[in-house]
């Protein structure tokens, strides 16, 4: 008999391994910014070969954007240009500075940010452009580098999609001017919540570890000691989004396992990609998925047809998600200034996002595909 057991649209990959770490950091009793926290960044630093990097780990990935936005000088009067179609706290990390999003067009075939599009909003306000590699395709990093430098604008590279994805031989993130991961519990890799922040001076990661604990003057002496000091001072803005050491005892067993994350995401990414792209109506990833750990499966369908594709998804049991309703359409980003974005639109009415999790069963994949060709196909 098959399972109507409804197949999620998301899954953290949770084992023995993840359960002993946590365990065991629990019992350690420190639960603040610890020794798990500063293992955690060796081993991300280590993974992502950013020796002339600085990486500092955070509560989440809305919390890493907020503080590389501040720490590449955004605040109010200035412009942050960002592709509309991505995750609203973006967009409420940018407002949190003082700043205001400026929504720049996506191309049609990566739905990544359109270099174009951004150098058309490029004016005297802009500060920083905020790029974002989508699903599982990498955005144009030297088209958008040679932009920030021709306007002397920062990059805040939004590599929530990408940890651990190559481009161009090079690690994700070891070569942006800042960059940022989730490790939220949906992501590839998670520490339940958590996020990174990687800076290239040491200035700026100073700041950055000062910023995560409330402003406190940086204190080497005891950082990563589970410990802390009895007296300090604090000389600039700061928030309480430390990574917590139980976070990051559970990030450094899953870190254990990413050989096999992206494997197997790869594998079910690569089976939906080889069953859709039998139907002419269906637009699959524009990737072979090499060099990426996927975090999300993007179909894309007749916007005419959506709803009911949807109705019929659930009613087989398949979960699906929308990623992203384009921002530019929320009643809080409704004045912000935008380039022509008729492929946002377009896009924002065709993308559907199919169950895509690590270690994903092969009957789970088939029963998906199954759903997604009884309807196209009939
Ligand atoms: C998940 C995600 C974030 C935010 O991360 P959180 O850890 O959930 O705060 C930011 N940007 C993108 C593109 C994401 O997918």
């Amino acid at each position: 008999m098959t399972s109507t057991a409804s197949i999620p649209v998301f899954k953290p990959l949770i084992e023995a391994e993840e359960i002993e770490a946590t365990r065991k950091a629990v019992e350690l009793a420190w639960f603040g910014s610890g020794s798990y926290v500063g293992k955690f960044e060796a081993k991300t630093k280590e993974f992502l070969e950013a020796d002339d990097c600085h990486v500092v780990a955070v509560a989440t990935g809305t919390a890493a954007l907020h503080l590389a936005l501040l720490v590449a000088g955004a605040g109010p009067g200035d412009e942050v240009i960002a592709p509309s179609l991505n995750f609203s706290g973006v967009f409420q990390a940018i407002k949190a500075t003082g700043a205001e999003p400026v929504f720049c067009d996506i191309d049609d075939d990566t739905l990544c940010l359109s270099p174009q599009s951004v150098e058309s909003l490029v004016s005297e306000k802009t500060k920083v452009i905020i790029t974002l590699d989508y699903a599982s395709v990498a955005c144009d990093h030297e088209a958008l580098t040679a932009i920030a430098e021709k306007h002397n604008l920062r990059i805040v590279h939004d590599a929530a999609h990408s940890f651990g994805w190559r481009y161009q031989g090079r690690m994700m993130g070891s070569f942006s001017d800042i960059a940022v991961f989730s490790f939220d519990p949906v992501k590839p890799l998670t520490c339940i919540d958590g996020g990174l922040v990687v800076v290239r001076s040491e200035e700026e990661a100073i700041w950055l570890n000062e910023a995560r604990l409330v402003g406190q003057s940086w204190d080497k002496s005891t950082l990563y000691k589970n410990t802390r000091p009895k007296t300090r001072d604090i000389a600039h803005i700061g928030f309480r989004y430390h990574l917590s050491n139980v976070h990051a005892a559970l990030g450094l067993a899953q870190l254990e396992k990413i050989e096999r994350i992206g494997e197997t995401r790869r594998a079910t990414c690569r089976y939906y990609s080889s069953r859709f792209s039998e139907i002419n109506s269906l637009r699959v990833p524009q990737t072979d998925f090499a060099d990426t750990i996927p975090f999300i499966y993007t179909l894309r369908v007749p916007a005419e047809t959506r709803d009911a594709f949807r109705d019929h998804l659930e009613a087989r049991g398949v979960d699906w998600g929308i990623h992203w309703q384009p921002a530019h359409n929320f009643t809080f980003f409704k004045d912000a200034r935008k380039s022509d974005l008729t492929i946002t639109e377009r896009v924002g009415t065709e993308i559907v996002t199919l169950p895509l999790f690590s270690a994903m069963p092969e009957s789970d994949a088939e029963r998906v595909a199954d759903a997604v060709m009884s309807f196209y196909r009939s």
